[in-house]
């Protein structure tokens, strides 16, 4: 006899308050920074939405959330203009790795890209800015861990980088970005891309997630990128 099929539906999604949590992540980050001895609207907050439907970005939208992360250009595409269209105000950044072949889509709808990572990339997002007459403002993602499969520029490979993007290239590069592995201890991560920063003369630093956000406060965070502790689990992708 056969085991029982699984249904084949989706689990239905517990029920989310959108307003309240992202109350709670705004205070807990407030607090976080007041505790390390920075103003309280020294951290900026990323509500990461990727997987999220426009309804629940919505929610966020209107309790007043202006600066949301996607990780996918396509993901991105299919709900962003028409969020943007009612606010004008709202910040888009791209979190997750982009293709060269998504660049000019990606410079049309996202206002920070927080991924660039390599020189191919670097020069066609320079270029296409220039095309479009969209100047972004820019992070360099580094891949503190060195894991081989993870995104990121290596840690000593990111002077040089800089040099490239920012001096010769003339991108906007307004910091660093990382996503430490999930089995290290985060903060030897963050003072890590601290440093980094400290000696290129870059201001911004763009790290810290649900799980580690109000450590990476402590460790100098102007950005953290929040998603499942506002918006709840993922969904399925799309
Ligand atoms: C998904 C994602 C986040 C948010 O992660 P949570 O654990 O849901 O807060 C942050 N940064 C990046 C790059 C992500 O892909």
């Amino acid at each position: 006899m056969s085991p029982p099929e699984e249904p084949a539906t989706e689990p239905a999604a517990e029920p989310v308050d959108v307003a309240t949590n992202l109350a709670d992540v705004l205070a807990a980050i407030a607090a976080a920074a007041v505790a390390a001895g920075r103003a309280p609207e020294d951290a900026a907050l990323v509500a990461v939405s990727k997987t999220q439907p426009a309804e629940a970005i919505l929610l966020a939208i209107q309790a007043g959330q202006r600066r949301f992360g996607e990780n996918r250009v396509q993901e991105a595409q299919s709900k962003w203009p028409a969020l943007k269209a009612g606010h004008e105000d709202l910040r888009l950044h791209l979190i997750g790795p982009l293709q060269t072949n998504k660049v000019r889509d990606a410079v049309a709808l996202f206002d920070v890209i927080e991924t660039v990572d390599r020189p191919k990339l670097a020069r066609a997002l320079a270029r296409e800015m220039e095309k479009q007459g969209r100047r972004l403002d820019c992070f360099i993602q580094v891949n503190t861990g060195e894991e081989a499969q993870k995104a990121g520029v290596w840690p000593d490979a990111v002077d040089d980088f800089v040099a490239l993007v920012r001096d010769e290239l003339g991108l906007s590069v307004r910091g660093l970005m990382c996503i430490p592995p999930v089995d290290e201890e985060c903060s030897l991560h963050f003072a890590l891309l601290r440093e980094i920063a400290r000696r290129n003369g870059l201001h911004e630093l763009s790290m810290g997630m649900s799980a580690d956000y109000e450590v990476a406060i402590q460790f100098g965070a102007t950005l953290v990128r929040v998603g499942t502790a506002i918006f709840g689990a993922r969904r399925l992708y799309p």
